[in-house]
């Protein structure tokens, strides 16, 4: 049976957190999903499917004088589309949404013949020199790169991975997500071999899942305050870990274990003796 759209959906939500994507916290600027045409961003679920990169309409391709590849196979942007229905009882009209697809291609990968558009927006910054301290300073760390495009953290590779300083409007948000992963790092089986990190396959919405979630934020927050970062970026992880409350029902016997392990993390981070 062919796959609706919703399954289409959830499928690839599922991938992209199988692979460590946590999309619903990005605010780096370059590196996102676009529409090649006008180089807008996309937004929403569609920010979520698709990989950071400069997507075209076979139709855009087209009109361009570009060619897909032969074999590529295409990402879906969905949208909602409201449309007229009849209640079959009453008789009465309704607005009713749709969830509809378009299907677009990446134009570097799957496309002969388009060039990038992309103009990277850039930010001057100066190191903040307490935060960048405790990067320095972790003992044992993984590996580190700064790449555009995606903050995470792979437990097999033992490797962080967040966009550059210069992607960041505020420099407090590049170290909140610089000490995100690197809470998840303390994580692995040869330091602190949390459940969250060690485990091979995590389901998301499972509770290992938040639960690793959580502790990676509370230790950020906690890292940007032992840096003295102002509290703008405490006030996105307060919002954030809000969210995951809810999926967790707001246990608050979980939050407490996380805050007990976020603060072994953090203390791991700073060398600070574990009790
Ligand atoms: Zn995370």
């Amino acid at each position: 049976m062919k796959k609706n759209v919703y399954e289409i959906v959830t499928d690839k939500i599922i991938q992209q957190l199988e692979k460590g994507v946590i999309p619903w916290r990005q605010p780096w600027m370059n590196g996102g999903a676009v529409n090649w045409k006008t180089q807008k961003a996309y937004r929403g679920i569609n920010a979520f499917l698709l990989e950071p990169g400069e997507y075209a309409t076979f139709k855009q391709i087209q009109e361009a004088g570009g060619k897909v590849k032969k074999g590529a196979s295409s990402h879906i942007v969905v949208f909602w589309k409201w449309i007229e229905k009849e209640d079959p009882e009453s008789g009465e009209t309704e607005i009713v949404p749709f969830l509809r697809y378009y299907r677009v291609f990446h134009i570097n990968t799957q496309v002969e013949g388009l060039e990038s558009k992309r103009d990277a927006v850039t930010f001057n910054h100066d190191p903040i020199a307490e935060a960048d301290a405790i990067y320095k300073g972790y003992l044992n760390a993984p590996d580190f790169t700064f790449t555009s495009g995606q903050a995470v953290y792979s437990p097999t590779f033992d490797r962080i991975n967040v966009p550059p300083l210069r992607d960041f409007e505020m420099a407090e948000e590049f170290y909140s997500t610089l000490f995100h992963e690197m809470v998840h790092s303390t994580g692995h089986k040869k330091r602190l071999a949390r459940p969250g990190v060690t485990t091979q396959r995590v389901a998301f919405g499972d509770e290992v899942y938040s639960k690793e979630e959580l502790v990676a934020e509370m230790g950020a927050a906690m890292l940007c305050g032992v840096s003295g970062i102002d509290n703008s970026t405490i006030k996105n992880s307060a919002s954030y870990i809000q969210s995951w409350l809810r999926s967790l029902k707001e246990d608050h016997r979980l939050v407490v274990q996380a805050a007990a392990q976020a603060q072994k993390a953090s203390d791991y981070i700073l060398g600070t003796p574990l009790a």
